[in-house]
């Protein structure tokens, strides 16, 4: 059996964590193969499922908030910590 080609793959060969995988999704530099693979996990994963909802709410959120303009980094770092200790709980 092969296994099934995960794009999220390091350089190095080393499998993503879900975290690393939902950072790299929320930075919007993901392939299209990525996006795929990424939204078959979270069929699997709630964890991934419920931040990645959470994230892309947040995000929504701001924008329509801030008129499309730029989030100021720091409210963005200070919502992303929160998200991160509510995973890793
Ligand atoms: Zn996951």
């Amino acid at each position: 059996m092969s296994k099934p080609n995960n794009p999220f793959l390091k350089e190095d060969g080393t499998k993503c964590t879900c975290m690393d995988m939902l950072q790299q999704m929320l930075d919007s530099e993901v392939t299209n193969e990525q996006r795929d693979y990424f939204k078959q996990h979270l069929d699997n994963c709630m964890p991934c499922y419920k931040t990645y909802d959470l994230e892309m709410t947040i995000k929504e959120l701001l924008k329509s908030k801030c008129c499309g303009g730029d989030v100021p980094p720091d409210l963005i770092i200070e919502l992303q910590a929160q998200i991160n200790q509510k995973i890793s709980t």
